[in-house]
């Protein structure tokens, strides 16, 4: 309740920053750390080089490389309890490639992310309220590559294959929703981890290079819940998205040509759609661009109004990537 009140103060955007630790190819390499964990105090991220610090960045919270998904979830958990109460929430992990976005939102099978936990975490929470509310969960799961929506629940459902091109539809004022995306009811945890791993398995299907291609496309997981008060009859619906978004990285565009090129472009404008709607909503601009990416567009509902945002900006330690890291830095704090 006290999470709640500080976050109407704040408003209804909150950045967390996740730093990596360095790998073993880097520390072999005897890679320098560009971030100094030992000086700053809490919610600040303090830029070093040579030995000094540089810049610092604010963010509402910063987990270095010793923080866990269990520390990382302590303070995501509150935005399931929110979905419940009939608000809409977002979550993005947005950074470079290899930056820990899928490890923050996905996790592995051992160390498991946001995207269990949270479910997790709701499953729990209608538990404990089901003397007063019963409450519906279903799940879809899609992506967006190429400005192009592709339902991952449904099998044989390949990349470039001439599957049904999903689009998406105004059914009433402020209501969007993407005809005949499979949404699958789940009554429990396994029945979670099942969903999750379809989607997980499907996204791969039909690329050549598995990796290359999840970093060049936004995962996204939809959670659809209605609620009802059972002493009142009062109902509620809301969503909560999970977003593993594309890598941020620049490329310069005289490496790229034809196709790459063309996904290049997207993936710009979508993340900087998604960064010009989050600081006009912050701002509370009376213009907000939702239509400038199928990204934005495909969240409008959720953005904005009372529903609730939080951005993981993610980074790597190493100083030969300090100049992504600050690209990263610099666009979260745009948006905070
Ligand atoms: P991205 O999705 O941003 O490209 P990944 O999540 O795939 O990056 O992370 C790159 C690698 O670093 C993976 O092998 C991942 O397991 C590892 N990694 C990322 N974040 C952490 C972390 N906080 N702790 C341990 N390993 C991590
Ligand atoms: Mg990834």
């Amino acid at each position: 309740e006290l999470y709640n009140k500080v976050l109407e103060l704040k408003g209804n955007i909150r950045v967390f920053c996740r730093c990596r630790p360095l790998n073993t190819e880097e520390v072999a390499a005897g890679a320098s750390m560009a971030i100094d964990f030992e000086s700053a105090k809490d919610g600040e991220l303090n830029i070093k080089s040579n030995g000094a610090t540089r810049r610092t960045f604010k963010f509402d919270a910063v987990f270095g490389p010793q923080a866990d998904q269990a520390d990382v979830f302590k303070d995501t958990a509150p935005f399931a309890s929110s979905v419940l109460d009939g608000y809409n929430v977002c979550i993005f992990a947005y950074g470079q490639t290899g930056s820990g976005k899928t490890f923050t939102m996905q996790g592995t099978e051992e160390a498991r992310g946001v995207n269990f936990r949270t479910l997790e975490e709701l499953f729990r929470t209608i538990r404990e309220r089901e003397k007063l509310y019963r409450y519906d969960v279903s799940v879809s799961v899609l992506e967006v590559y190429n400005e192009q929506i592709r339902d991952l629940l449904v099998s044989g459902n390949q990349l470039g294959a001439a599957s049904k091109r999903l689009e998406i539809r105004q059914v009433s004022e402020g209501i969007h929703h993407v005809p005949g995306l499979v949404e699958a009811q789940v009554n429990n945890m396994s029945e979670v981890w099942e969903v999750l791993q379809t989607g997980s398995n499907a996204r791969a299907v039909g690329s050549t290079n598995a990796n290359e291609h999840s970093s060049r496309s936004h995962c996204i997981h939809c959670v659809m819940v209605k609620g009802e008060n059972l002493l009142n009859g009062e109902c509620t619906r809301s969503k909560l998205w999970l977003v593993d978004l594309a890598g941020s990285e620049r490329v310069a565009k005289t490496e790229v040509q034809g196709e790459r090129l063309k996904e290049t472009q997207n993936i710009n404008r979508s993340l900087s759609a998604l960064g010009d709607v989050i600081s006009s909503l912050a701002t509370k601009s009376s213009h907000i661009p939702f239509r400038n990416s199928k990204l934005t567009h495909l969240l409008q509902d959720s953005l904005g109004g009372d529903s609730k945002t939080l951005m993981f900006v993610q980074i790597n330690p190493n100083e030969n990537d300090l100049s992504e890291t600050l690209c990263s830095l610099n666009f979260a704090s745009r948006v905070r």
